[in-house]
């Protein structure tokens, strides 16, 4: 569950919200029936129950997209709701709703959202006691909504940026070893309930601290970039590549067969074979160990088994496929 709250904005939000308008909303429904007001009191009863499913529903199925726009109809629309029952003393309602609906759901849709009851509200009238009071409220909560448009629109593309920083590589362009990580966690639960087959291939090119004392690191860097375009180039739009480490690089591939694997890979070595040069005209090669994702195999062991298979692939001379299911060196 913490885990959960920790890496899921989204669900944190919601479910943070959730807490607070219960704790806020109770007391008052409690008060509303008290009071023998029974439509403010069922109103706001309305909105716990709705806003308690939705925080339940965010947690059961994980979409937090359609229970923070319910929760965010709830909370602007209930206090709208509240605001024509009640008259000004629910209009204070509005302005925290205003502001929330921007954290539940997207920034569009929160702006309609919160136009759309501030219509509601003007099209009724009666939640307002003068001209003057509802042109002020009206204007207000324009303003508030359009601050909190831009803010959250900002706090997107910021969020974007960092996701981006935080899992690309930012030499090659691939994704880093954090989501590697990620992924190979997803693709043995994905082989786990759908049965899909996996292959991992480690690749690390050969000699290539060689490359840089001879020419230079940044000669170095734009081997790997050429690299990268090359493997690009022989992979498919579901295959994911990712840069383990310096010069050593993960491809992570499903739906795959042996036979149509092998070939894949001949044609990738010789391809490499062929293309990639150092500035000295040499061939720049790499070395691949390649495991096949086994029943109720953990992600840790898959990896440690194409590592192993890499490591075999070295010792083999180089310039060589080792398949980690197989004893014998493929090709070479
Ligand atoms: P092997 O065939 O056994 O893999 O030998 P190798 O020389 O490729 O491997 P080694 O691990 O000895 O050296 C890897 C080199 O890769 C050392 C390091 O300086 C270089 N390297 C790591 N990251 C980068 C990078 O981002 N840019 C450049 N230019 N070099 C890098
Ligand atoms: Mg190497
Ligand atoms: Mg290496």
């Amino acid at each position: 569950m913490y885990y959960r709250l920790r890496n899921n904005f989204r669900l944190s939000i919601i479910t943070l919200l959730g807490a607070s308008a219960v704790l806020g909303i109770t007391p008052f429904a409690v008060y509303r029936f008290w009071q023998g007001n029974l439509p403010a009191g069922f109103a706001d009863t309305g909105i716990l129950l709705s806003i308690c499913m939705a925080v339940v529903y965010a947690w059961r199925t994980g979409d937090t997209d359609r229970a923070g726009f319910v929760l965010a109809l709830v909370a602007v629309g209930g206090g709208a709701t509240v605001a024509t029952l009640l008259g000004e003393v629910g209009l204070f309602w509005l302005f925290p709703s205003l502001i929330t609906s921007f954290f539940l759901t997207s920034a569009l849709i929160a702006v309609l959202v919160n136009f759309g009851a501030l219509g509601f509200l003007l099209a009724e009238g009666t939640a307002f006691s003068s001209q003057e009071q509802m042109w002020s409220f009206v204007t207000t909560a324009i303003v508030v909504s359009c601050c909190a448009y831009v803010f959250a629109l900002r706090n997107d593309s910021q969020r974007e940026r960092l996701e981006h920083l935080a899992t690309l590589d930012p030499l090659t362009g691939v994704k880093n070893r954090r989501s590697m990580d990620q992924e190979l966690a997803a693709a043995v639960l994905a082989s786990q309930r759908n049965g899909v087959s996996y292959a991992l291939v480690v690749l690390d090119l050969d000699h290539f601290k060689r490359i840089n004392d001879e020419f230079g690191h940044s000669v170095g860097d734009t081997v790997l970039v050429e690299f990268v375009d090359l493997l690009v180039t022989h992979i498919r739009k579901s295959d994911q590549l990712f840069r383990f480490g310096g010069e050593e690089f993960v491809l992570l591939m499903p739906g795959v067969d042996e036979r149509g694997l092998d070939v894949v890979m001949n044609n990738l070595q010789h391809s490499l074979r062929r293309s990639l040069k150092s500035p000295g005209g040499q061939a720049v090669t790499a070395s691949l160990g390649i495991a096949l994702l086994q029943d109720g195999e953990s992600a840790a062991s898959w990896m440690a088994r194409a590592d192993d298979a890499l490591y075999r692939a070295k010792a083999s001379g180089r310039d060589c496929i080792i398949y980690a299911d197989l004893s014998a060196v493929a090709s070479g």
